[in-house]
This record gives C-alpha cells, structure tokens and sequence, in this order.
C-alpha cells in the first residue's frame, strides 16, 4: 500500500511536468544564454470569475455527454432503473453563487457521498481522535464494499470512506435509539445542504432487501468490538442514508460548506468547527475514490467522495465545490462522466492542492 501511494505522488509529479513548461510567462534569469525559467502553473489564489465558471461548467457538460462508457450499479435493483444518460455538473462557490448545466434538478441518491458528511458530524461531536482510535483513517486500497479490509487492518479496520468505516460511522451517532440516530444523521446532511432532503423510498427499499454484503460487513465489526451499535439497527439507519435524494446543486452546497470552512454558504449556518475540515477533506483525498484515490489524487488533487449513484463531489478548499451526477460507472464503482467532467473543470482551473500557491 505505502508503494501504491509513493507512485501515486510520483505520478502526480510527472503529470504536473508539462503543464509547468507549457503554461504562462516565462521569466529570464539574464543573459543571452540563459534557458528561460520554467513558469510554475500555480493555482489561483482567489475564487475565479463567475463567467469563467460558467464557461467552463457549460464545456464541460457538452464536452462529455456524449460518453457512453461505463454501466450503472446493478446490485442495487432500483440503481440500474435511473436513466443512464442523466448528466449534470454544478459548482457553488463560497460566496454562495450557483452554477449548473443539464440534468442538475434531477434527485438522485446520495449514497457514499453522504459518508463524508457523517464522519464530518461524528469529528464534530466527539473529535477527530476518537474516529481515527475507534475507525481509522487509513485508506484500504481495496474497493468500497471490502470484508478482506476488515480481516487485514483490525487494529484501525478501516475508514468512514468505504462501507465498514461508514457503518461505524454511522454507530458511533450519540442515540438512544433507531429514531433518534435517523434524525441526527438525516438534520446533519440537511444542515450541509442547507434544505430539507427526502428519503427516495424506492431506493432504500431495493438495497435494504437486497443488502447482505453490508449486514455481513456490520456483523463482522460487531463481531471485532468495532460497531459501536446494535448492527441492524446501523445498516438500517446506514442504509437510509444512502437513500436520501440530492441534485447536483444541493450536493454543491453540502461540498461548498466544506470548502467554507464549515460554514454553509448559502444559509451561513456554521455547520462544522473549522478545525474538522482539514480532517474531513484529508481523508476524502487519500481514500474519496476507495481503489482509485491515487490515481485522482495524481490526475486532479482534489478531495472528492463518489457514489453509486453516479454522484461526485470535489472540494476546492476556500474557493468552491464541483460536482458531477451521471449513473454510469466504472469498474470501480466511480461514476464516469462525473469525473471526466470535474477532472476538465479542476485542471482548467488549476485547482489541485498540490500546486504551489
Ligand atoms: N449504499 C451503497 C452500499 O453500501 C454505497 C456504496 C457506494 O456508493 N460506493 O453499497
């Protein structure tokens, strides 16, 4: 694994190559002979302008539309049902301003890009110590729904990125009961996408019958003292939150409040301490993409979490959310036009973290 990060970064260096002899003004350092200096493609230290926002949310929609490759998640029924050519790009921005292009009204549900927010809210109340002490932080390497995770790193089994971390997550919410963990988990992600957000019932019901991967996963934490709550009860309220229906827009506030520093955009509610933040996004850059969150990190340096269903989110700390919905997915469960939509944006804007500032 620590190899598998290595070449990442690596890679990451290597990509970044071109773009720094390519782009901007070069300076001479004097005399004839001289080799001019390379220009460093440094990222914009304020929010980019709102028309350059637009232009590039728009070409990014129709530059990608026509991409077919990719299938939507089948083990869960009712995901295979969405339309598969749904598209829909929006980016919020920390001034609160809304951007979109096609299908961005569009609820879809939320899935694993709820995760971040949970763990956010459990950092939240109980710090960020006792999620890395009674979950952990480090990334599996392994795709999302991974026991083997669980087998390998029992003493930090896993993180709240993929689905064991995620029912943990979920089990450590402060609740004397079923209803209560609902509603704490459900006020939270409404409190980042500053709304109300309904349950898509269809949804839960589908993967809730169909969910013996999962209730295997909590067993085994059970199991391992590393569910901190009765296990039905977790994948049920676990589940739910996956159900919970969000567009493209909504979700670009709940990545802007992130970018914010914790503070929604649009409603000014603070919804985390600050201090949390820089947590919560380290651990979507280094484990956000499950089995992929190398190869993004190198491509696009961004913190961003993914769904099944074919939701993304990225975070551009201090500047602005971009999200990306589109139902098919690759291999390892990343929704595909989503990501060729952000990475175009990202790299437009030469947003990655990783680039001088
Ligand atoms: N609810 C889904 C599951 O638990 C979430 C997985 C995902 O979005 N990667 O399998």
């Amino acid at each position: 694994m620590i190899a598998r990060y290595r070449i990442g970064f690596l890679i990451a260096a290597l990509a970044l190559a071109p773009a720094c002899a390519t782009s901007g003004a070069s300076t001479s350092t004097g005399g004839a002979a001289a080799a001019p200096a390379a220009a460093r493609a440094a990222a914009p230290a304020s929010l980019p302008d709102k028309a350059e926002l637009e232009r590039l949310v728009a070409e990014a929609h129709a530059k990608f539309a026509g991409v077919a490759d990719g299938k939507n998640a089948n083990y869960i029924p009712a995901l295979d049902e969405v339309p598969s050519h749904l598209f829909g790009v929006a980016i919020v921005t920390v001034n609160g301003d809304v951007i979109t292009a096609g299908d961005s009204d569009y609820p879809f549900s939320i899935q694993s890009v709820s995760k971040p927010f949970t763990m956010a809210h459990v950092m939240n109340v109980e710090g960020y110590a006792a999620v890395q002490e009674k979950i952990g932080v480090e990334p599996t390497g392994l795709p999302f729904n991974s026991k083997i995770a669980i087998e390998l790193l029992k003493a930090r089994p896993v993180n709240p990125m993929v689905n064991a971390g995620a029912l943990a997550a979920v089990s450590m919410v402060d609740a004397g009961s079923e209803k209560q963990r609902w509603q704490i988990v459900n006020a939270n992600l409404e409190a980042f996408a500053g709304e109300k957000l309904k349950v898509l019932e269809d949804i839960y019901d589908s993967e809730y019958s169909t969910a013996f991967g999962n209730r295997a996963i909590a067993n085994l934490l059970f199991n391992y003292e590393r569910l901190y709550a009765d296990p039905e009860e977790t994948l049920r309220v676990y589940t739910r939150q996956c159900s919970v229906g969000v567009t493209a827009k909504q979700l670009g506030v709940m990545g802007a409040t992130l970018a914010n520093g914790g503070v929604n955009p649009v409603s000014g509610q603070r919804v985390l301490q600050e201090e949390i933040v820089p947590k919560v996004l380290a651990v979507m850059q280094t484990a956000g993409f499950y089995d992929e969150s190398g190869r993004w990190t190198a491509e696009v340096g961004l913190p961003s979490k993914t769904g099944v269903g074919g939701g993304i989110v990225t975070v551009v700390p201090g500047q602005m959310a971009i999200v990306g919905f589109s139902p098919p997915l690759n291999e390892a469960g990343n929704s595909v036009r989503a990501q060729l939509a952000i990475k175009h944006i990202a790299n437009a804007l030469h947003a990655s973290v990783f680039l001088p500032r």
